[in-house]
């Protein structure tokens, strides 16, 4: 199929049978070792036992939509109606799939910071519209973008910007400043802003992640999209939800509709109980990745890496040129004979592969021993 040429298996699919075919440690694809918070995981058994087993409606059952605005509002101010702002989605992959889809007409251009994750790039493809990427580079240590190369990216068929803060693979959290830079352009130049937020709980160091809603102007333009899987340790549960205003929603559900008509029931109404009653546990998961990331940045750097200490998501980046590799593909396909260890390479997320040939990512959402395991075998790599 024409649109979707140069889109083979997927980075995640690929290394995760690399580690499984090869028995090596997995910090490749995101996804945590260790389960979500009991009385959550309990929640979907009992919805199950309870019957919740038929198609929910459309727009998602009622108690997730309530749980949603009631989230949005307590932490961000943000009121949003559950009937009809709110629509839950097959994860935030789904999400950002009929957004796009919904919004696009085939032409139009889309504006992403690369590195990307890798469905953006796929979801800009199957609308028919352009990717307009604008790089993330490093500067003091963390990755950030150029104004005026992001202000030189915007054109007549411009008809949104994605946003992903806090930023995959990066590891950025972006700052008021840098989200005001995005707003300015939105509300100058009467784009939307499609927002990627599901490592919003996951950040370190007192940075607070802001979306990108809460700046003036901004509510009535952005597609919020977040998901439970990172926030709740249940990357299996695929249970994403888009906010926004009454008449984007409705265009997102027109499209979602037609992809999955639905999302599972049982998760739905366990992610509904998590966002009311597991925020504690969630301020836990917090300050252990925190800890994780230093253990995981203090190994890496050790063993002769360059590390960018993220102040947020699962992910390290990393630059490889220190130890003498110069292409991270390469890399990454040796990486489990040279250390028994499999990881990212970043430049599968960028529109212009060259840009980062030279990074891989690695992944902390892991136990310490896991971490500790890895990091000693990587030390080998001198
Ligand atoms: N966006 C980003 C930036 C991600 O890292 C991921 C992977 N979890 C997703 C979206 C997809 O989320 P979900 O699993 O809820 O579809
Ligand atoms: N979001 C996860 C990552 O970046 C995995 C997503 C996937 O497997 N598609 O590693």
């Amino acid at each position: 199929m024409a649109r979707m040429r140069g889109f083979g298996t997927t980075i995640f699919a690929e290394m995760s049978a690399l580690a499984a075919r090869t028995g090596s440690i997995n910090l490749g694809q995101g996804f945590p070792d260790t389960d979500g918070p009991p009385a959550m995981l309990e929640r979907a058994v009992s919805a199950i036992r309870e019957g919740a087993n038929q198609y929910p409606p459309g727009p998602g059952v009622p108690e997730l939509r309530q749980a949603v605005s009631e989230h949005r509002k307590d932490h961000y101010g943000l009121g949003y109606d559950p009937d009809g702002e709110i629509l839950v989605t097959v994860g935030a992959t789904e999400a950002i799939a009929a957004t796009i889809l919904a919004l696009c007409e085939p032409g139009d251009e889309v504006i992403a910071f690369e590195p990307y994750y890798d469905s953006y790039a796929a979801s800009v493809a199957l609308a028919g519209a352009v990717l307009r990427p604008v790089t993330l580079r490093p500067d003091g240590g963390r990755f950030t973008f150029d104004p005026a190369e992001l202000r030189a990216a915007v054109g007549p068929r411009t008809r949104l910007i994605l946003v992903n803060s806090p930023h995959n693979p990066t590891g950025t959290v972006f700052t008021r400043a840098e989200l005001e830079e995005i707003a300015t352009l939105c509300r100058e130049r009467d784009l939307l802003a499609v927002t990627d937020e599901v490592y919003e709980h996951l950040t370190f160091d007192g940075v607070e992640h802001i979306p990108a809603a809460t700046l003036p102007g901004m509510r009535e333009r952005t597609v919020m999209i977040s998901s439970a899987g990172k926030t709740f340790s249940v990357t299996g549960w695929k249970t994403g939800w888009v906010c926004g205003p009454a008449e984007l929603v409705r265009a997102v559900q027109t499209v979602k509709q037609f992809l999955t008509f639905t999302a599972a029931a049982p998760w739905q109404l366990a992610a509904a109980h998590a966002l009311r009653h597991e925020l504690g546990w969630v301020a836990s998961l917090r300050a252990d990745l925190e800890s994780k990331r230093d253990r995981l940045t203090a190994g890496l750097s050790a063993a002769g890496f360059e590390v960018y200490r993220p102040a947020g998501t699962y992910f390290v980046q990393t630059d490889i040129r220190p130890l003498g590799f110069t292409d991270g593909l390469a890399l990454t396909r040796e990486l489990p004979s040279l250390a028994g260890v499999v990881a990212i390479p970043t430049q599968v997320f960028y529109a212009r592969p060259e840009r980062g040939r030279h990074f891989v990512r690695f992944a902390f959402c892991k136990k310490n021993e896991v971490i500790d395991e890895a990091v000693t075998r990587l030390t080998r790599l001198t």
